[in-house]
């Protein structure tokens, strides 16, 4: 199994999609790697996140812009501890729904489009399309509809995380007990979803990452208790890319993605 850092050059531009606060520390410790090579990071969190805050996070008056502004606190929080400059984290001004999930409406392709265009990455970082979670199938989506349609060529890095439905790993990021202790603090500054967890499944946010993390050096047979992994999706001048293919087609294709039915061996891995 591959590490995901010798797919990536150190001075390739990396753009992280995160569908929610949080889906960035969900990899972190690939993310810190990146970040110390010397990788320019930059973060986009696509949506609110308010409807992950339960009330008593807000008591005066729980709000969805309360919320929202929680969890961008959390965010920005969890980014400084990080190390990430300021100027690298942003909130788009995305289109949501009253439950804060992402629309794939032509307002949120368009913001897409713009953050692609304005960042021009050479790697983007984003959940995986196959998931439970709709924003993460949302981000996906607009994600390779974006690409799509400005033609534009990107290794595109699917996070596994807890949510993803089933994924062909082809990259992963060991690590070890040390790492899994910083990474632990990294996904504590989401107290509102610390807590969240702790409440409804009885562990902590860092816990259920970890948790995953662990399975994934199980499953992949790595020498170290923990692992991110990544379904890694490279342009092959060869044949053409999901991103290349007409939108219908790739509507069509990623209905079927979502189903099980195509997996991203049809593409390619090169
Ligand atoms: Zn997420």
């Amino acid at each position: 199994m591959r590490c995901i850092t010798d797919l990536i050059d150190p001075d390739a531009k990396i753009l992280v999609l995160a569908p929610h606060p949080d889906d960035f520390e969900a990899v972190g410790i690939t993310m810190r790697r990146f970040f110390e090579a010397g990788n320019t990071l930059k973060v986009y969190v696509l949506t609110s996140g308010a409807s992950g805050v339960e009330d008593r996070f807000c008591p005066e008056n729980p709000s969805s812009e309360n919320k929202r502004r929680l969890r961008q606190k959390e965010q920005r929080d969890s980014c400084r501890f990080f190390g990430l400059p300021e100027g690298c984290l942003h909130f788009p001004p995305t289109q949501e729904n009253a439950d804060s999930n992402l629309l794939a409406t032509e307002g949120n392709l368009t913001i897409l489009k713009g953050i692609i265009r304005d960042e021009q990455p050479d790697a983007i970082f984003l959940p995986h399309g196959n998931d439970t979670n709709p924003d993460h199938r949302v981000a996906f989506n607009l994600t390779t509809e974006a690409l799509g349609d400005l033609q534009f060529s990107a290794i595109l890095c699917c996070i596994y995380d807890p949510k993803t439905i089933q994924a062909e790993v082809n990259a992963v990021m060991a690590f070890d007990e040390n790492d899994a202790k910083w990474k632990a603090e990294l996904l504590r500054f989401h107290d509102s979803q610390h807590q969240r967890n702790l409440n409804t499944r009885g562990h902590g946010f860092d816990e259920r990452l970890l948790k995953t993390n662990r399975k994934l050096a199980e499953d992949y047979g790595l020498d170290a208790p923990y692992a991110e992994a990544f379904e890694v999706i490279m342009r092959n001048p060869r044949r053409p890319c999901l991103y290349d293919e007409p939108r219908e087609r790739r509507r069509i294709l990623q209905g079927a993605k979502g189903k099980g039915l195509l997996n991203f061996r049809d593409q390619n891995h090169e």
